[in-house]
């Protein structure tokens, strides 16, 4: 295995993209803050064994935190990204720095109405503009491609996947499954803020999602049931503070009465002073 390229401006990592689609290949795109993890990694295994070339960006993007959020302490470990990339015989790391992506004066964001309104659109309100705006000029930068994102990340692939449709982006987006710890918490960076007891604590998400499963299983199709059941299981745990709890369609994001097909539980939940989602997808068994 080769050690990954870096590329550390947009011209020289456009530059490689044109070169292998010129060459016939196909190119892997995974978007990424760093901090890499196995959900990280698992999108990076999924990219290198669909397509010719695998590109992994690595960014923490300040348009996507508002004020007060936690843009200083998110970690970082450039280092330990590339042996991760190196692990996954990625051929090529985009590392910008926040001057070369965004130039003094810059004043062109991407903005979406209704998909950003809703779940943690309605608590950070300026979030999916600056994921949006990055990913469209990262889009822009790597050029037509596959590109691999989270479920962990629900609300974020929809909005991804309504620009590319919207704004007629050359690129095939592509969800992927949530990849867990073995006690069942969703695999995130921002997991490494909480002390041993809010870990545990932690825990109540998924295991709400759980009882939701379980309860459509047995027969319940209301939504309202499953929220309160999943609000009541976390309101049980003391160091959490509900953001939202809902049950809504997967592709409009809306809440639904009653889950006739497939639908979207969704939570975000802040344990202590850290802020959690995860999600599942209902009725999909
Ligand atoms: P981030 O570095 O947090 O911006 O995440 C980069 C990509 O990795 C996004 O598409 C996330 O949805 C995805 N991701 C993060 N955590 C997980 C996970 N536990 N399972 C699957 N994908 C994940």
């Amino acid at each position: 295995m080769a050690t990954p390229e870096v590329f550390k401006t947009c011209a020289a990592m456009r530059e490689y993209c044109d070169g292998a689609r010129a060459g016939g290949m196909s190119v892997g795109f995974v978007p990424t803050m760093g901090a890499l993890h196995e959900g990280h990694i698992s999108l990076m295994r999924r990219a290198r064994g669909e397509n010719d070339r695998l590109v992994v960006s690595i960014f923490v993007n300040p348009t996507q935190f508002g004020p007060g959020e936690d843009i200083e302490e998110y970690p970082r470990d450039l280092s330990g990204d590339l042996d991760s990339c190196l692990g996954v015989d990625a051929d090529a790391v985009f590392a910008p720095t926040a001057r070369e992506m965004y130039e003094p004066g810059a004043c062109t964001f991407v903005e979406q109405s209704v998909l950003t309104e809703v779940l943690c659109g309605a608590f950070r309100p300026t979030h999916f503009k600056g994921v949006l705006t990055v990913v469209a000029k990262l889009f822009n930068v790597v050029g037509p491609c596959r590109a691999y994102f989270g479920q962990k990340d629900y609300q974020q692939c929809v909005v991804i996947r309504r620009m590319v449709r919207d704004l007629n982006v050359p690129v095939e987006v592509v969800m992927c499954p949530i990849v867990r710890e073995p006690d069942g918490i969703a695999m995130s960076s921002r997991n490494n803020y909480l002390s041993q007891e809010e870990r545990s604590d932690a825990l109540c998400l998924s295991q709400a999602l759980a009882i939701a499963k379980k309860r459509l299983k047995q027969g319940e199709r209301r939504s309202s049931e499953l929220v309160a059941a999943m609000r009541n299981h976390i309101n049980n745990v003391k160091s959490a503070t509900i953001d939202y709890v809902a049950v809504v369609h997967p592709d409009t994001l809306q809440p639904v009465s009653v889950i006739e097909d497939r639908a979207v539980a969704a939570l975000a939940v802040r344990i202590g002073s850290t802020r959690l989602i995860d999600n599942a997808i209902l009725g999909d068994e």
